[in-house]
């Protein structure tokens, strides 16, 4: 795959990384943890549940990650969201380092370095940011272009540790099932 071309952009991040990069000391989960906590160098959480939708609102799942069981093989590497419209914007799910942004093969995308090896790359994505651009969680890094999803607007959005995928419904916070929606509540429409 021509992904390949993308690792060398991540080079650029190691060095791009801010640790003093603001909203990261306001997160609040992984700093609570009292005795022993090492003074501040991660860009930001990266454990898992703590990131945000990069959709608003939060989006329905079109097509789930279902990584295939050889990297050679054919899968889906990632999960395809929908979004509101085509042209919607799309937001940081974590804090981080723009690594990457062009054009792979025929579609935009955008990769974003979130520090302890983790990136998130969005497709069909266009951004107007460059490489080496510091991001914060919840920021909008671009726009919905139309054509990954079939008929409804969406985005594909990969995780990688490495260059190992990971499901990146596992690092969103309110992925939990148990979550009680209000039924009739008023203005969800
Ligand atoms: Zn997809």
């Amino acid at each position: 795959m021509k992904f390949r071309t993308i690792t060398a952009a991540a080079l650029l991040s190691v060095s791009a990384i801010t640790p003093s990069a603001g909203g990261a000391g306001t997160i609040g989960a992984a700093g609570t943890v009292g005795a022993g906590v090492t003074p501040a160098a991660a860009p930001g959480t990266t454990a898992p549940g703590t990131w945000d939708w990069p959709l608003a609102p939060r989006p329905a799942v079109l097509r789930a990650f279902d990584p295939p069981d050889k990297p050679w093989l054919s899968g889906h590497r990632g999960v395809d969201l929908q979004a509101a419209a085509d042209g919607g914007p799309v937001t940081a799910p974590e804090s981080g380092t723009v690594s990457f942004v062009g054009v792979v093969v025929d579609r935009p995308v955008i990769t974003i370095d979130h520090g302890n090896g983790l990136r998130s790359s969005f497709e069909p994505v266009e951004s107007s940011l460059a490489a080496g651009a510091a991001v914060s969680k919840g920021d909008v890094v671009g726009t919905v272009v139309q054509g990954h999803c079939a008929s409804l607007p969406c985005i594909h959005w990969g995780v990688r540790r490495g260059e190992e995928y990971l499901n990146p419904l596992s690092l969103v916070t309110d992925l939990r099932p148990s979550i009680l929606l209000p039924v009739g509540g008023g203005g969800s429409g």
